[in-house]
């Protein structure tokens, strides 16, 4: 008799079977869900208390985000102008990468946005002014309304994003994909941690690396890579450890390099991210211990120049199931978006009132502001 979420992912998934996703021929899996393995980290609640628990009352400000951000004139923390409208379509994934912020897996499939709040979404699109759809997960293609939700959003306009982790174009109903993209000028952000095989085999899983390579053929088979702004391909990386992320514009040239050298695959830019302690890297951070470490590490290089440059400031993430947060760090956290007297969801969109509330902060925060910043579109103080 198939579980529960066997069930739910043949019927309302449809993509690949179970098997295929769970298998590492469908992507490498150095670890499992802390859902899965029923991990007290699993909760939301619990990852804030063991950062909270982290003795940081040595570094400026003991590590309250708020009292850093007064510290600079600013009393209350609120938007700017909304260009990125964020979607988590979900937490499902054909692979489970150790360092994964969102903790996801092949076994979230229960986590998998319907088609009646994708709708909800493109009509809260609509009351907006937002130039970019930035779509994420898990794995978004993975999700049954997908190439719905890009279509639409392509219809109204919108430069679409989707951040994709290279492997999930392998799989047997994805093979049409890059063209498809190409076709829509959809932009590619493509999670790497390195362009060296042992570097990034060892956060994704071994064969990755391989395979990333091959998705990156067949995207610059169709255009992409080569300067074409229709055609945009962006790579994402991650520090494989408890240390900040490198130079950005550095880093750019030397993956060009060696990526064109060693396996001639090209790339129009790079981003360069810090890695947030939340979910599995939390996790990691702990059982390595380095949580007291890389705290101290992002506490004491803040940057109050990357403040403006926030995504929370410009950004609405919207979860799966249709609740409304300030960037996608806190969606995992649970942390909603604040508005008097209401729990905010998609349904009830109303852009004028969310233009008025106040961000939600947290010791997390510091990732977004430790060296050059992290955000959306990496380093913010370049
Ligand atoms: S880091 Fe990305 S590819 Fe890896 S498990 Fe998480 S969502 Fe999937
Ligand atoms: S985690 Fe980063 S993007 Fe999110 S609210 Fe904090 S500073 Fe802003």
């Amino acid at each position: 008799m198939k579980l529960k979420w066997e069930r739910f992912l043949m019927v309302e998934v449809q993509s690949e079977s179970v098997e295929e996703l769970e298998g590492v021929e469908a992507g490498a899996k150095p670890t499992t869900s802390l859902y899965r393995r029923r991990s007290p980290l699993s909760s939301p609640q619990y990852q804030i208390e063991r950062l909270a628990a982290v003795d940081l009352s040595h570094t400026p400000h003991q590590a309250d985000f708020a009292k850093t951000l007064a510290s600079q004139g600013i009393q209350t923390f609120r938007p700017a102008r909304l260009e990125n409208f964020q979607i988590n379509v979900g937490k499902l994934c054909n692979m489970t990468c150790r360092h994964c912020h969102v903790d996801a897996g092949p076994d979230r499939v229960q986590e998998n946005m319907d088609r009646a709040t994708v709708d909800a979404c493109l009509r809260a699109l609509d009351q907006t002014e937002a130039h970019t759809v930035d779509l994420t997960g898990g794995a978004p293609e993975l999700n049954p309304h997908f190439r719905y939700l890009v279509e639409e959003c392509v219809a109204r306009g919108k430069h679409v994003i989707d951040r994709c982790n290279l492997t999930v174009l392998l799989l047997p109903r994805m093979q049409d994909l890059p063209e498809w993209f190409a076709e829509r000028g959809v932009e590619i952000i493509c999670s790497l941690p390195h362009y060296r095989k042992f570097n990034t085999d060892a956060q994704r899983g071994d064969g990755t690396f391989e395979k990333s390579i091959e998705a990156l053929r067949r995207l610059n088979a169709v255009g992409y890579g080569n300067g074409d702004p229709q055609r945009r391909l962006t790579l994402m990386s991650n520090p494989a450890g408890a240390f900040l992320a490198g130079n950005q514009a550095k880093m750019e040239q030397e993956w060009k390099a060696g990526l064109e050298k060693n396996h001639g695959v090209r790339f129009d830019r790079l981003i360069a991210l810090n890695n947030m302690p939340i979910s599995r890297f939390l996790e990691w951070l702990e059982q390595s211990g380095n949580l007291q470490r890389y705290m101290e590490v992002l506490v004491n290089a803040y940057n109050p120049a990357t403040v403006a440059g926030l995504m929370c400031r410009n950004t609405l993430s919207v979860s799966w199931d249709g609740r409304l947060f300030d960037c996608d760090f806190n969606q995992m956290l649970d942390l909603e978006c604040q508005l008097p007297g209401q729990r905010p969801h998609i349904r009830d969109f109303d852009p004028k009132l969310l233009a008025q509330r106040e961000i939600v902060t947290g010791t997390h925060c510091f990732g977004c502001t430790a060296g050059a910043g992290s955000s959306c579109g990496g380093a913010i103080d370049a």
